[in-house]
């Protein structure tokens, strides 16, 4: 019961990493706001957790909705914990390609979100004078070339020293902020970026998690409950020490491959 009493929220809640980081975290003791664009999955899953776990709706690209959730935190009795996870896979194209409009988009999907979760949360965290974690998803992608698109990669790469300075500007005030970076994952977002779903998602899901797992040295696909694992580290007092780096959740894809010999 790491997070009990606590008050934590958690975008993109309704889907894949951050579903399994909102589960995680209200297993532990948190009462969690869930924001997402997907209406459905993020009202089913507070509706089933006896008023532990609340749905607002939010765009991360819209400012004021993000403004708007963590104010809402704020007034249920203060922001302790921000898991600023939403997202999905960006422009495809590589540099000599892509539009200019194409390019704002995954920024601000992916990069401009999190500047502004944190932008917009830690004013409030801080009035509070209670300390708290701020937890970014960055990606493997962040770290080398192949494992996604450009625009995505490098958004990515910018929330990893977003993390770094925000650090250090909120250091001061007890603001721990870190990153995780996830490897391949089995969630919806491969699937979502192709625009299959329905009944041939699963199978899709499985197909590509075959793939992925014979990319990553411990041979077998990630899963959302990995990086929740590693998120709800960050969060706690067992990481009271830790501020400004990121943990790579990745089955040792970024090691390289596994030797034959
Ligand atoms: P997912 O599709 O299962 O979940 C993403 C969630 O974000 C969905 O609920 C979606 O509705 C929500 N979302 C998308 N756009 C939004 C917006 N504008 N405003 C609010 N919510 C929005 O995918 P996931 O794999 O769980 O992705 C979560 C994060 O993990 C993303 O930032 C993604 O880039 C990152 N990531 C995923 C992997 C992987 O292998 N799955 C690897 C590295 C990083």
């Amino acid at each position: 019961m790491r997070f009990a009493g606590k008050r934590a929220v958690v975008t993109g809640g309704a889907s894949g990493i951050g579903r399994a980081t909102a589960l995680r975290l209200e297993h532990e003791g948190a009462e969690v706001w869930i924001g997402d664009i997907d209406v459905p999955n993020g009202q089913a899953l507070a509706d089933a957790s006896n008023g532990r776990i609340h749905f607002v709706r939010t765009d991360v690209m819209q400012v004021a909705d993000i403004a708007a959730l963590m104010q809402a935190v704020d007034a249920a009795g203060g922001i302790d914990v921000v898991f600023n996870n939403a997202g999905a896979g960006g422009a495809r194209e590589k540099i000599d390609a892509i539009s200019a409009e194409d390019w704002d988009r995954t920024q601000n999907l992916l990069l401009r979100s999190v500047a502004m979760g944190i932008r917009y949360a830690a004013p409030l965290m801080i009035a509070r004078g209670k300390g708290g974690a701020i937890i970014n998803t960055a990606s493997i992608a962040a770290l080398q070339t192949g494992a996604a698109p450009t625009a995505y990669s490098v958004a990515k790469a910018g929330v990893l020293h977003l993390t770094t300075m925000a650090a250090a500007d909120l250091s001061q005030h007890n603001i721990r902020v870190n990153a995780v970076c996830p490897g391949f994952i089995t969630t919806n977002i491969f699937t979502s970026a192709l625009g299959i779903s329905g009944d041939k998602r699963d199978a899709a899901n499985g197909m590509i998690g075959q793939v992925a797992a014979q990319a990553q040295p411990l041979q077998r696909a990630g899963a959302p409950d990995d990086i929740a694992a590693a998120v709800a580290y960050l969060a706690s007092a067992d990481a009271s020490f830790v501020t400004g780096t990121h943990i790579v959740v990745d089955g040792g894809m970024t090691i390289g491959p596994r030797h034959s010999w």
